[in-house]
């Protein structure tokens, strides 16, 4: 750290992101990625012609993308946000709701927390329960702002929507936000509810289940008055903050519909071939309705797992500095070729074979 650096901000511990080894052989279980390729509709629609558009700045609204999302889950344009990637609206709702302090688990995504640091948002990590769920009862009255990735981050574990509910109408006076970055491999999304609730945010991500995460765009569905005190945010910030082709990238991609049934179906079914795999080598999995799980080895260490995967070329996540999951591997679900490699290699370090 320079000499520079603001004293506000000493204490800020960034978000570590996975690996992206610039080796391209490996098998990459460790960022959630979609293994299938984005919809060649989305890719042939931002081709070399959209290049010569460039010249002009975006339209700040992006109102293409707007559109169809608006359309594809049947609200109005006024209840629709797109961001830089899910992270940048989940930042500017930290800005926004986070004024009388922020609620989330102690096991969750790793950037609520970072987020809360650098917008000075004073913050409770309240623990998950023995089997790793999110009890709602703290979290109802709280009087803070709630912070939820349905299902969770790390673990994979879902919330039914009766239980976010609970939480949302406990308290009509503070925001709580839902990020559901992982509710396509499985769970029922809640942004319906955002047309009777006015204090509750949905947050997407094109970057999982639209296998889009390198052109960073997500989005947020609210009560219009929300939305323009997330816009009032945005334009405080980066204006144009999603860029047109990366616009065009994800209006495309949402109306393939044909190819995203069929990727998170193949998706869901690999998931399950996994579970059973790992299952059958002693391993203990959580329950997941998102596109990874999370496992420990009864005879080896999560860290050991991790190196000893790594060495072999198969890279999977392990959060060392996680006092609850550090034992614990959390592995993408991949192709079934992917994951027949992972199983081999499993066999091999456990000692199974
Ligand atoms: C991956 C992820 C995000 C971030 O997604 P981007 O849209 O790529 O910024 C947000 N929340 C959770 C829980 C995630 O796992």
């Amino acid at each position: 750290m320079s000499g520079f650096f603001s004293e506000k901000l000493r204490g800020l511990k960034p978000y570590v992101p996975g690996e992206q080894p610039k080796d391209g052989n490996c098998i990459k279980l460790n960022t959630n990625e979609n293994p299938y390729y984005t919809s060649g509709r989305a890719a042939a629609a931002a081709d070399s012609r959209m290049l010569t558009s460039l010249r002009k700045y975006n339209d700040p609204e992006n109102s293409l993308l707007v559109g169809e999302i608006a359309s594809y889950y049947s609200v109005k344009n006024e209840n629709v946000i797109v961001t830089n990637g899910s992270d940048e609206v989940l930042a500017f709702c930290f800005a926004a709701f986070g004024g009388k302090g922020a609620v989330f688990p102690d096991v969750t995504y790793g950037f609520y927390k970072v987020f809360a640091s650098l917008f000075g948002v004073d913050y409770t990590e309240i623990p998950l329960d023995k089997e790793f769920k999110i009890d709602a009862e703290p979290y109802k009255k709280c009087r803070r702002a709630v912070f939820i990735a349905n299902p969770n981050a790390q673990t994979g574990i879902y919330m039914p929507p009766e239980e976010i509910e609970s939480i949302v109408s406990s308290d009509p006076d503070r925001v709580v936000v839902v990020d559901e970055a992982y509710i396509d491999f499985g769970g029922e999304s809640v942004i319906g509810m955002t047309a009777e609730y006015k204090n509750l945010v949905i947050v997407r991500t094109f970057s999982k289940s639209r296998s889009l995460a390198g052109a960073r765009v997500g989005f947020a569905v609210a009560d219009a008055a929300l939305i323009k005190d997330l816009k009032r945010v945005k334009y405080s910030f980066n204006p144009y903050n999603v860029n047109s082709v990366s616009e065009v990238l994800a209006a495309e991609a949402l109306k393939d519909n044909e190819y995203f049934e069929k990727c998170r179906g193949l998706i869901c079914a690999s998931r399950e071939k996994l579970v059973r795999e790992l299952k059958k080598l002693g391993f203990e999995v959580l329950p997941s309705l998102a596109n990874f799980v999370l496992a420990k080895s009864a005879k080896t260490d999560g860290g050991e797992l991790y190196e000893r995967l790594k060495k072999n070329g198969i890279l999977v996540r392990h959060f060392a500095d996680e006092e609850r999951i550090k034992q614990y591997i959390r592995i993408t679900v991949g192709t079934d070729g992917q994951i027949d490699a992972l199983i081999a290699e499993l066999k091999h370090i456990t000692g199974a074979i």
